[in-house]
């Protein structure tokens, strides 16, 4: 606890879990965190002995082998986690060959039922050459609404309509958001649908149940999702104004993607 590098990404970790639990995201457990903090790390704290046996993965994770996340744990409530992040997570760090992991800190706290997904999209991305840090999951009530509509469970509709709310949106997500229909939460095959999702989107929702967000900060992580679920938001009170939203037109929002140089749709 006297890494400073840590607690200050531990403090971020907790700023983070507080916003979900305050936005109305994180009814009792829902949501999950996951931090690559690797090389915040000394060399000591990296071989810190293992506070339980190691528990194997359901899938060998070849780039992970070494690294070591701070992960919220199973049935853990977000408005608790920021307050006492070592009460409800753990530092864990994989085996070298990336068949299990280890509870190193500080107390044997398991990780959260998600743990398949979020290893396999930091594994992923690890091998994409992409240096990411953050999985973040979350269980965002409009966006969620919007996930029973079959319409909106379609990635270039979904993304084109949030984006064409505010300008800001295109800006914050510039490469939309990637659709996985429903599957068991904590299973491979939810894990798996993600990571093909990853190649085009760092934000990712899965149907009737939540979204995610990737990336090297949790707060840019949290500013994701929260700018898309401001721009459902925006939707959502004007259907309930009796109105349906005129939107951007797709010549503003070409000009924006020309002019902050962002990926075109
Ligand atoms: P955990 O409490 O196991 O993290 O599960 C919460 C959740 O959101 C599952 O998707
Ligand atoms: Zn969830």
């Amino acid at each position: 606890r006297n890494n400073q590098a840590l607690m200050a990404e531990i403090d971020r970790i907790c700023e983070v879990a507080g916003y979900l639990w305050e936005k109305g995201w994180a009814e009792r457990n829902g949501g999950n965190i996951s931090v690559n903090i690797t090389e915040l790390l000394t060399e000591a704290e990296k071989n810190l002995p293992a506070l339980a046996p190691a528990t194997q993965l359901q899938e060998v994770m070849g780039e992970l082998g070494g690294h070591i996340f701070y992960v919220t744990g199973t049935g853990k409530r977000m408005r608790y986690i920021s307050l006492k992040p070592f009460e409800n997570g753990s530092i864990i760090r994989i085996t070298p060959d990336g068949s299990a992991y280890e509870i190193i800190a500080e107390q044997p706290i398991s990780p959260t039922s998600e743990l398949p997904s979020h290893l396999l999209m930091h594994n992923f991305l690890l091998s994409k050459g992409r240096n990411n840090k953050v999985v973040l999951h979350t269980h965002p009530t409009n966006l969620i609404a919007l996930s029973h509509s079959p319409r909106w469970l379609n990635s270039a509709y979904i993304t084109h309509t949030l984006w064409s709310m505010i300008p800001e949106s295109r800006v914050i997500v510039p490469r939309g958001i990637g659709i996985v229909p429903y599957e068991l939460p904590g299973s491979m095959k939810l894990a798996y649908a993600t990571i093909k999702q990853l190649e085009k989107h760092d934000v990712v929702l899965w149907e009737k149940h939540g979204l995610l967000a990737v990336g090297e900060d949790i707060i840019e992580c949290f500013d994701a999702i929260d700018t898309m679920a401001k721009s459902a938001q925006i939707y959502l009170d004007a259907r309930t104004a009796g109105f349906e939203p005129v939107g951007m037109t797709d010549k503003q929002l070409d000009e924006l993607a020309v002019a902050f140089n962002l990926p075109l749709e």
